[in-house]
């Protein structure tokens, strides 16, 4: 079914969303804001989304009765993580509106596939190669040279699924590592900064970003993001038009975060772009308090065939992961003046784990 071929949701109409962690459960709480129901599918009973919908189900991504079922209450569907298996989304597609398309999951989903997908849009990403047996992984390393990473074709996040090669190792070895496993090999980038920037593109194919974001990792998971980045402004104009020609190659209808390494090039900066995700981003997060309009709402206005809202940016704002044990400790932050907590109601606070994340905004 055409994105374009349904009319825009009237409030009180229900929102499919497949996958209950937080970033289901943060565009549950901006539908509900605007009159609109969610169901949330999962196959996890303790998902931390399920207690703030009207309804939800606990059943397999293969589970035929249960996705017939879901797609019967619901009038669109959409994602909050982009692992969602490819027959489920198809199934769910040949019932509902589903957005954004499954075709952007089969770009995303796979490392080598997506990287493919950025460099036909003649947008630059670090060197890389296929790495499928020990030949190709010797003809990797010589193109891509060392250090470089290895990382796994699919199922990756949070530096799982990638291994790193150094001047010395074994490359054999790093692969072992990851039960060899297709992989692709990139070229080790000698980054300045991280960045990202989060676009809404509406059915209507009307683009909206966010300021660009700048990202700092612990342990490879997103601790921090600050905006305004330390880009110049022409920088800034550069990744709004990366993520903007993204969303349009893919034909997208949400929000999507993409993700970039700032490199220097002689005196100046230039951008390589490292990930692309079609769903909110962790990175995003700041908008709940640092912006006129979140990332989690513009994706359900986006999705309801609502046009979406000019952001514009409260003042300087900081964001900060609560990752894992570090959730109970809290009362710091609440004494904070300024800062806004949020809590994903998680069970058990396991190591790396995003319990929750705090916002700071400061004027200009
Ligand atoms: P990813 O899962 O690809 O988003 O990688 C997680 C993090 O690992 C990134 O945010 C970077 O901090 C780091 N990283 C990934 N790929 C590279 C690379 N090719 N060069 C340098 N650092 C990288």
């Amino acid at each position: 079914m055409s994105a374009q071929r349904f009319s825009p949701l009237k409030a009180g109409a229900t929102i499919g969303i497949l996958g209950g962690g937080q970033l289901g459960r943060m565009l549950a709480q901006a539908a509900a804001k605007l009159g609109l129901h969610c169901h949330v599918y999962s196959p996890e009973q303790d998902s931390c989304a399920f207690e703030v919908v009207r309804r939800s189900t606990v059943a397999r991504y293969d589970d035929r009765k249960a996705l017939d079922a879901f797609a019967r209450d619901c009038d669109v569907i959409t994602y909050e993580f982009e692992n969602v298996p490819a027959e489920c989304a198809a199934f769910l597609k040949s019932r509902k509106p589903v957005l954004p398309d499954p075709s952007v999951l089969e770009n995303t989903q796979d490392r080598l596939i997506e990287k493919d997908f950025i460099v036909a849009q003649k947008i630059a990403v670090a060197p890389y190669a296929p790495v499928h047996s020990a030949s190709q992984l010797e003809a990797a390393i010589a193109k891509v040279g060392r250090p470089a990473v290895l990382k796994t074709r699919t199922l990756g996040y949070d530096g799982k699924g990638q291994a790193m090669i150094g001047k010395g190792d074994d490359p054999l070895a790093a692969w072992k590592t990851l039960k060899h496993a297709p992989c692709i090999l990139e070229g080790f980038v000698k980054y300045e900064r991280e960045v990202s920037v989060i676009t809404a593109r509406s059915r209507d194919g009307h683009v909206e970003c966010f300021d660009v974001t700048e990202n700092d990792h612990r342990d490879h998971i997103l601790k921090v993001s600050k905006v305004p980045a330390r880009v110049t402004p022409a920088l800034e104009k550069e990744a709004r038009r990366i993520a903007e020609r993204l969303a349009k190659a893919f034909d997208y209808v949400g929000v999507m975060g993409v993700e970039m390494f700032v490199i220097r090039r002689g005196k100046t900066r230039a951008l390589l772009v490292n990930e692309v995700a079609p769903r909110v981003h962790n990175s995003g997060h700041w908008t709940l308090d640092g912006a006129s309009v979140s990332q989690f709402e513009q994706h359900i206005r986006a999705v309801a065939g609502w046009p979406l809202a000019k952001p514009v940016r409260r003042g300087r704002a900081e964001m900060t992961n609560l990752i894992g044990a570090e959730v109970h400790d809290l009362e710091s932050w609440l004494a904070l003046p300024g800062a806004s907590i949020h809590l994903y109601g998680k069970g058990e606070a396991r190591p790396g784990r995003k319990m929750g994340h705090v916002t700071r905004v400061f004027s200009k």
